[in-house]
């Protein structure tokens, strides 16, 4: 049901919505860039090491490679990258495993805005210098309980390296259901098969997968299974039909990552998109978008209200958004994330009510989002289309 109110409120913001567009023309039209033709990538899990990444490491990345966002999961201060690039950075609070748990330290990222918890080592095989141990401890550790607490306190994921181990995966599955409102990334998909991983995400709904890792690129070498079994695809590069079988059922489970950090990786950071590419290129381009980017997107990026376009900022833009999408629904977005463009208001369709989320959230950028809500700028965009349409007589 609408109301008269509702009703003339909706005539002011499509009076609003024209007059900006006739005074402002061709010049607000810039953020409908051509679509890049190669598959965008969301980087779900890297590692920054600052004792082996050579200074400006990132910019250079971003120039090279210009992934639409990269999850840092320590080392060092990823809080400053965050910081420089807000909407393509996300800090992620990283403790190595059980023993250098500070739960006060990761409290305190995350009151800093770092947007998860990761990677913890709970099962990890003995990585690093030849000294270096295997990880051997429990996914219900009381210690872990508390973190994932954490998590649900401040509303982020938790992801986890957890080599898959017939006598302890229970663990997992007794443990999800109990922190239901958490998702819970399995970094590297576990290094587990399809046919493994299928009835445990049917099983949890709060469970997700990252592919990272699973390439046969030599900076991936040692680890607990073979290259064969770590891989994607076949050796002449056909996606195995377990893995597309798996992706198409959980299609909003899986994310794409590069898993740099360790030595070698930084380099093939080019190939590992490339194969990733690959691989996706053989799914139903849905599938695909989803695994490269969308899932990421909804588990990282806070969305603002009113950003209609997702460049994370309420401007002008916005208004043509939903102006252009006009009467559109986004059903296959599950989460209703906002990330449909023209859905400002975040409820999968576009409707009046995008408009008013976008005029009254007007200026409104990431950097702000967590600041009192401004006064609606309705007063303010109609004089400014005002003096617009009387500049152009
Ligand atoms: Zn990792």
């Amino acid at each position: 049901m609408i109301a008269i109110g509702d009703l003339k409120i909706l005539a002011v913001a499509f009076l609003t919505t024209s007059l900006l567009l006739i005074a402002w023309g061709d010049a607000a039209i810039a953020w409908d860039a051509a679509p890049s033709t190669s598959l965008q990538l969301f980087d779900a899990h890297a590692h920054q090491m600052p004792t082996s990444f050579p200074e400006g490491w990132l910019e250079s990345l971003f120039a090279t490679h210009d992934p639409m966002g990269i999850v840092l999961m320590g080392i060092g201060n990823v809080a400053v990258h965050q910081e420089e690039y807000p909407s393509k950075v996300f800090a992620v609070s990283n403790f190595k495993n059980v023993d250098d748990l500070d739960l006060d330290t990761v409290e305190a990222h995350l009151d800093m805005g770092f947007h998860g918890i990761g990677e913890i080592s709970i099962r990890h095989f003995a990585s690093g210098p030849p000294s270096a141990l295997p990880v051997e401890s429990d996914f219900d550790e009381p210690e872990f309980l508390s973190v994932y607490n954490l998590a649900r306190q401040y509303g982020v994921p938790v992801n986890f390296h957890f080599d898959y181990h017939a006598d302890h995966v229970n663990e997992i599955l007794d443990t999800l259901p109990n922190y239901s409102d958490v998702n819970f990334i399995w970094a590297h998909a576990g290094d587990a098969q399809p046919e493994t991983l299928a009835p445990l995400l049917s099983e949890l709904d709060n469970l997700y997968i990252d592919i990272s890792s699973r390439n046969p690129l030599e900076s991936f070498d040692g680890r607990l299974l073979s290259k064969q079994l770590q891989r994607l695809d076949k050796e002449d590069g056909t996606i195995k039909l377990g893995w597309k079988s798996l992706f198409d059922t959980f299609s909003d489970r899986v994310l794409y990552g590069s898993d740099i950090g360790p030595l070698g990786r930084l380099e093939q950071y080019g190939d590992i998109q490339e194969y990733y590419r690959g691989i996706l290129s053989q799914l139903d381009s849905e599938v695909a978008e989803k695994i490269a980017y969308k899932n990421a997107q909804a588990l990282f990026l806070i969305t603002v209200l009113g950003d209609a376009n997702n460049d994370n900022q309420v401007t002008g833009g916005d208004l043509i958004a939903v102006q252009q999408n006009f009467g559109e629904t986004y059903s296959s977005d599950p989460s209703c994330d906002g990330l449909g463009l023209g859905d400002g208001n975040d409820d999968c369709l576009v409707t009046g009510a995008d408009l008013i989320a976008v005029q009254q959230n007007f200026g409104d950028t990431l950097e702000s989002v967590s600041a009192e809500a401004p006064e609606p700028a309705s007063v303010c965009l109609l004089i400014l289309a005002g003096l617009g349409l009387l500049a152009r007589r």
